[in-house]
């Protein structure tokens, strides 16, 4: 599929719930999500008939993330039906980590191929202040687990804030040295929670390439990725930036995404929603196919050039990140 501007959508990011074992500060109220709320969630069901439709119409990559998808009970069968699906490619998971100890060899035998987790520091303490109650050890033998099975190569997402783990930076980079794993560095994005405190925190990526100027920039082989990347001399892993606020890469988006409650999005950044939930849940099942087709046809048309974020007075997005899926 080719959106208005030309740009080849084939990916999905799929949120599977707004639920989560963690509160991370800037991402999730204190007191999570009520459970009223979560009973207008798409079942599995629904949200595999979605993602068929989008690979019928080209999408050959999925990612499924939330909230936090390994607290969603069949979570791994869904996996197993989208890798049923001959034109998909590839199929990766974004976790915070906790429960894959317990989900990476399932996960794997289901068809996943690669996680990215996200992990904000590598203190005890400040894992569990960040996070409000996460035990990093979870997510260390999580990490293990997956490389043992396999789920690689695995991106590590940290998000970068003022305060708190910048005095972290060189420690990231020694991990590339040692570990096989990408660190990618990712912006606070002034959204939902951290809409409050984004502004003082934020902390552009480009100090880090100040800081570090043995840093060796990468060919990226695929262009649509959000992240350009640096290796450390010697290094396995690479240095990965995410810069959505000091630098845009909408001019090469590929994605569309799912919401958990049945939502098909144009852009993270897009207040616009398509209801495919309404679609699955009135329509007679023949005319349900056209329809979905139609619906992800109208939300690839409606991707707009760019997203305004660091524009001054741009429009907020009514969503917090875990609602849309991050
Ligand atoms: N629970 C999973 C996890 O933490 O990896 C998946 C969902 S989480 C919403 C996806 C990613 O969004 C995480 O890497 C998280 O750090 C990031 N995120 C959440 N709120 C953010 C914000 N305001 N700015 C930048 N990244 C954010
Ligand atoms: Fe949960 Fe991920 Fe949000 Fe943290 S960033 S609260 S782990 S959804």
């Amino acid at each position: 599929m080719r959106d208005e501007l030309g740009r080849k959508i084939n990916y999905l990011r799929i949120s599977v719930t707004d639920r989560c074992n963690l509160r991370c500060r800037y991402c999730m109220p204190p007191e999570g999500i009520s459970k009223k709320e979560h009973d207008v969630m798409m079942t599995l069901e629904e949200a595999f008939e979605v993602v068929r439709a989008c690979a019928a119409l080209g999408i050959d990559k999925v990612r499924i993330t939330g909230g936090e998808p390994l607290v969603r009970k069949g979570i791994t069968g869904l996996i197993k039906r989208i890798s049923g699906l001959s034109s998909v490619k590839d199929i990766a998971l974004t976790t915070n980590g906790i429960l894959l100890k317990q989900y990476a060899y399932d996960l794997k035998q289901a068809g996943l191929n690669r996680i990215n987790v996200s992990l904000d520091t590598l203190d005890e303490a400040k894992y569990r202040d960040i996070t409000r109650g996460g035990d990093l050890n979870q997510t260390l033998e999580g990490l293990r687990e997956a490389q043992m099975v396999g789920l690689t190569p695995i991106k590590l997402n940290t998000v970068l804030i003022g305060g708190f783990n910048v005095d972290e930076i060189d420690s990231f980079l020694a991990l590339t040295v040692t570990e096989p794993v990408d660190v990618r560095f990712i912006e606070l994005m002034p959204l939902g929670q951290a809409g409050a405190w984004a502004k003082e925190r934020f902390v552009s990526n480009s100090i880090i390439l100040q800081k570090h100027p043995e840093l060796i920039p990468l060919e990226n082989e695929d262009k649509s990725s959000p992240a350009k990347y640096y290796r450390v001399p010697g290094a396995k892993g690479r240095i990965g930036f995410i810069n959505p606020i000091s630098h845009q890469f909408c001019s090469h988006c590929n994605r569309i995404r799912l919401t958990a409650d049945g939502k098909l999005k144009p852009c993270l950044h897009s207040n616009q929603e398509i209801d495919v939930k309404a679609i699955l849940r009135q329509e007679k099942p023949g005319e349900r196919e056209q329809l979905l087709a139609q619906a992800v046809k109208q939300a690839v048309k409606g991707k707009p050039e760019q997203h305004g974020l660091n524009q001054e007075g741009c429009e907020p997005i009514g969503r917090d990140m875990f609602r849309i899926g991050g």
